[in-house]
């Protein structure tokens, strides 16, 4: 059975969806079948059957029909006499039929069979398939026969084995054979196109212990909340897909720069991060399973889909065994975490020495008036072929060297610098202020040698206008004389931050232990902000803590105008994100201030 040209769906008869197998070869013998018989085999028969006219002058109207066709598209027999044949098809397919129509009516091709969309008279789509033949001797005007058979079920049941084949029927993500095949097609589009590809190879890291403690069930929900989480959270032609278990892949055909890259899988590991509420028949508990990513880069068409699922595997456990809910780019040296780690001291020795140092500046906004009240100074390395290296990058390898504190100085000397120049525009209200993000050795460090004091009056601004930010994780386990050194600092007036408050340990004793001015809202509750219940408790109890101890308090991480609305109801005093001002260059930053004049 040839398809007929210009046919979109070239039929495989031999899967006949229902009733009898009725061969459209078959063709209607006026000497064997005698008028009458033919009348109630036509009428009788368990498909849809219509004879329509073949001249030219009037072709494809239909001149009767069956009860089985009147079944089939919802319509009176009656309505249908009448009618042209394309028009009972949908108008996606009704050029398509006219124009094989045509080409029966004028023999160029004899038979034909293909699938089609019909709309039924209630505004349903059904599949049919349509075949039909010229019949009709050289006596009288020539017809065309055809039969009609509703195949909608079989289609559906074709479409449903493409999904099983395709997509994970958890989570409706795309499986790991569709990602492959998806990674191979956006890889070799490099060819044509030149530019990057990413993958995030993302494992859950207490999934396990999930499943073991609750069971499948709840699991279960987790694994679906987190690929509505992914697929909310990247662009929305990137494929996600389950690969398998508790392992996700994003594949990214079109990523820009390096920080563009890190800003997309920062997001992705800060919403896995947020605490999964489930509600099951059995049990309502929440879950926090957090995430380690593994991410690899490819510009070569020739990379294989093998090998760059493998680098992202590769960085994936190396986050993992660095401590979790982090992620890591793979780059050559990764086989061998000890050789990364020399790497990259090496690149931030020659930065330094180079001047290749960079802070950008993230402006914090007083969310009563929406005036900048202050900067955060963030770290960047510029890297001669990478560009621009965000610090998740290499922060690790300076905290822990020995390149920490003439680091540390650099960047404290920098953004003081900085401060006194944007010090010196006349603004209204209070002065503008910096923070600073050190360790709590070097805060320490810091305090003991005084260094931070210089280096204000140095560059000619009022210690109360500088801000050190340090996470609760730094000071972990500081000792007394760290305490002391601090609260020395303080007395001088500089001010001490805690950053990312909530996600370390036992937060509250820092409050009673160290000279804390500000808290700073973690960005995993300010993500949850009017999405989970829990993270606007939480918000909300900083918030009220920070008024009764009267501390500063400062959220992190708003994106969108719903949570900054949502921040002001609580009356959070001031708060930063991206959707209030990204990390900028300090020419940038300078313009934002000059405009507020
Ligand atoms: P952090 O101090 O908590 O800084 C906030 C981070 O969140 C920054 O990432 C910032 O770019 C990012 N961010 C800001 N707004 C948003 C937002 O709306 N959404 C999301 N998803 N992210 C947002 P960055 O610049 O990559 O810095 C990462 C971390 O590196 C900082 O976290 C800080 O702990 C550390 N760091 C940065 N600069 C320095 C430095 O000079 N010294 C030290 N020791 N650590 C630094
Ligand atoms: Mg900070
Ligand atoms: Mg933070």
């Amino acid at each position: 059975m040839g398809a007929t040209p210009g046919v979109s769906e070239p039929i495989d008869d031999t899967r006949v969806a229902h009733g009898p197998s009725t061969s459209s070869d078959q063709e209607v013998d006026g000497g064997a079948v005698t008028g009458a018989q033919f009348r109630f085999a036509f009428t009788a028969a368990p498909v849809g059957m219509l004879l329509a006219t073949a001249e030219p002058g009037m072709p494809n109207v239909v001149v009767a029909t069956n009860h089985a066709l009147a079944q089939l598209l919802g319509r009176p027999s009656a309505e249908l006499v009448g009618m042209s044949v394309p028009d009972l098809v949908n108008a996606l397919d009704a050029d398509d039929i006219a124009e094989v129509l045509a080409g029966v009516s004028a023999g160029a091709t004899r038979r034909g069979v293909w699938e089609h969309r019909v709309r039924r008279i209630d505004g349903s789509i059904a599949w049919a398939r349509l075949s039909v033949a010229l019949a009709g001797d050289e006596h009288g005007p020539k017809q065309l026969i055809g039969h009609l058979e509703d195949v909608t079920e079989h289609r559906r049941t074709q479409e449903e084995q493409t999904r099983h084949a395709l997509y994970d029927g958890l989570t409706g993500l795309a499986n790991r054979l569709l990602a492959v095949d998806h990674l191979r097609r956006v890889l070799a589009a490099l060819r044509a196109q030149p530019g990057r590809v990413a993958v995030l190879y993302a494992d859950l890291d207490r999934f396990k212990a999930v499943n073991d403690t609750y069971g499948r069930d709840v699991g279960d929900r987790v694994l679906v909340e987190v690929a509505a989480r992914l697929r909310a959270n990247v662009p929305h032609l990137y494929l996600v897909a389950r690969l398998a278990g508790d392992e996700f892949l994003v594949v990214c055909h079109d990523i820009g720069s390096d920080e563009d890259l890190h800003e997309l899988v920062e997001r992705v590991r800060t919403v896995l991060e947020n605490p999964v509420e489930v509600r099951t028949a059995a049990i309502t508990t929440t879950v926090h399973v957090g995430a380690s990513i593994g991410v690899s880069v490819a510009d070569d068409p020739d990379t294989g889909t093998d090998q760059m699922l493998h680098e992202a595997g590769t960085a994936m456990r190396e986050a993992k065994r660095l401590g979790r809910h982090r992620y890591q780019v793979f780059d050559a040296s990764l086989g061998d975490p000890a050789t990364r780690w020399l790497q990259v001291e090496r690149d931030l020795r020659a930065a330094l020495a180079e001047d290749r140092m960079v802070l950008h500046y993230q402006p914090i906004v007083d969310l009563a008036s929406g005036r900048i009240r202050g900067v955060e100074a963030l770290l960047r390395m510029i890297d001669p072929v990478r560009g621009l290296i965000p610090p998740g990058d290499f922060i690790d390898v300076a905290e822990e060297s020995a390149l920490t504190y003439p680091l540390g100085d650099w960047v404290v000397n920098e953004a003081c610098r900085q401060l006194a120049v944007w010090q010196a525009i006349e603004r209204p209200g209070p002065a503008l202020t910096m923070a600073v993000n050190v360790t709590g050795r070097q805060a320490a460090e810091a305090a003991r040698s005084g260094s931070v004091l210089t280096e204000a009056s140095t560059a000619g601004i009022a210690p109360r206008t500088l801000f050190l930010e340090v996470t609760e994780r730094t000071l972990l386990g500081a000792a007394d004389e760290v305490v002391a050194d601090l609260e020395a600092l303080s007395r001088a007036g500089v001010g001490l931050t805690i950053d990312d408050f909530g996600t370390g340990y036992s937060s509250l004793t820092y409050l009673q232990r160290f000279p804390v001015h500000t808290l700073k809202i973690d960005q995993s509750f300010v993500a949850g902000l009017g999405v989970n219940p829990r993270d606007d408790a939480i918000v909300a109890a900083v918030i009220a803590l920070g008024a009764a101890l009267g501390l500063e308090v400062v959220a992190e991480g708003v994106e969108t105008v719903e949570q900054q609305t949502a921040l002001q109801a609580l009356r959070c005093p001031a708060a930063q994100g991206y959707f209030l001002g990204r990390p900028m260059p300090a020419d940038d930053l300078a313009r934002l201030l000059l405009a507020e004049l």
